[in-house]
């Protein structure tokens, strides 16, 4: 099968979102006159993964999770700091900072033309806007949805109802979503009723059950399974 329409997610897939949110959270942390920013990061890390699989579970919206990770943060530890001023500071951090991973842009840029792509991202809409433009990843994507600004996340099908209208209904058969999570990427593009491709260039075990239809190590692969070549 190849295919001609790309669905990208971008954190994690297109986006060192490791490296973003270290960077970010040592700013905001040190914005806030806190000596040790990094003594933190590990709880902070937890509650961050938890929300955003609560998120993924439809139980809360992306906006929720601004906030409440630093209340929570605050709750937990000894940090002494107003989590609404570090939300705004993590909020500008991870739009400002964090690169593409090596390569991404060139597969953007070989598929560019070639087929329809879009992004599928679950993240906060300004923080997402703000990367979308400092790397000037607009030019590339068809569509774009942030399920912050639209209200609805992956799994769900809502946020693919979306891309589907604004790419003027491209056939599902020749759909491709391709992401690193297997419990917002692969479940949501299995419950739309389009192929998957598992970015997991860790080689990491899939367990869970979730099906998918490619696997990859490297983004580059994805060329292979299109029309390009
Ligand atoms: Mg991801």
């Amino acid at each position: 099968m190849t295919y001609s329409t790309l669905l990208f997610d971008l954190d994690h897939t297109l986006l060192d979102s490791v490296e973003s949110e270290r960077l970010a959270f040592e700013a905001a942390l040190a914005a806030a006159g806190i000596a040790r920013p990094f003594d933190y990061f590990s709880v902070y890390s937890r509650i961050n993964r938890a929300l955003w699989a609560a998120v993924e579970r439809q139980e809360i919206v992306p906006d929720d999770v601004r906030v409440t990770r630093f209340e929570q943060l605050v709750d937990q530890t000894d940090l002494d700091a107003d989590p609404v001023a570090l939300a705004d500071e993590l909020v500008a951090g991870l739009g400002a900072y964090g690169q593409l991973y090596p390569g991404s842009r060139d597969v953007l840029d070989s598929l560019k033309g070639t087929v329809a792509l879009a992004m599928v991202t679950n993240g906060i809409g300004e923080v997402q806007r703000a990367r979308i433009e400092r790397l000037d990843l607009e030019g590339y994507f068809g569509a774009i949805a942030i399920s912050g600004e639209l209200g609805t996340s992956k799994p769900g099908t809502d946020i693919f109802d979306f891309v589907f209208e604004a790419l003027g209904f491209p056939s599902k058969g020749g759909t491709l979503m391709i992401g690193d999570s297997l419990a917002s990427d692969i479940q949501g593009g299995n419950n739309f009723g389009i192929a998957t491709c598992w970015y997991n260039p860790d080689g990491q075990p899939a367990g869970s059950g979730v099906r998918f239809t490619h696997e990859i190590g490297s983004l580059r692969e994805v060329l292979d399974l299109t029309v390009v070549r």
